[in-house]
């Protein structure tokens, strides 16, 4: 890979504010899924690879949109629009916390071979 479509730091944007993948500059509305098919990067990774803040969501603001409307339309007050918020589909941040460290463990074993 010698080129690439985004500056570290930044999460690129094309013009219908859709969130460019770095590493081959298809433009999605979520990042997450394409960037660990087509890349095998998990967001975590991708985000530590690219210099973003690991708060940054990939995802256009289109979807974060669409994401805050869905939750008040399910009753739920977005204080953090997130995917990862506490509750999410029954799902606690900590046991969140517990399947991303397992996926990380399995992950750099791996690698490891
Ligand atoms: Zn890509």
């Amino acid at each position: 890979m010698s080129k690439y479509y985004a500056k570290y730091g930044v999460l690129e944007l094309d013009a219908a504010g859709k969130v460019v993948c770095g590493f081959c500059g298809a433009a999605f509305e979520s990042l997450g899924r394409h960037i660990q098919q087509k890349h095998g990067y998990s967001a975590a990774e991708y985000k530590e690879y690219w210099g973003l803040n690991r708060n940054t969501a990939l995802t256009s603001a289109l979807l974060s949109d669409k994401r805050r409307i869905f939750c008040k339309m399910i009753g739920k007050t977005v204080v953090n629009p997130k995917p990862f918020t506490k509750g999410w589909r029954g799902r606690t941040r900590e046991v969140m916390r517990e399947e991303t460290r397992l996926r990380l463990t399995q992950l750099a074993k791996e690698i490891r071979g």
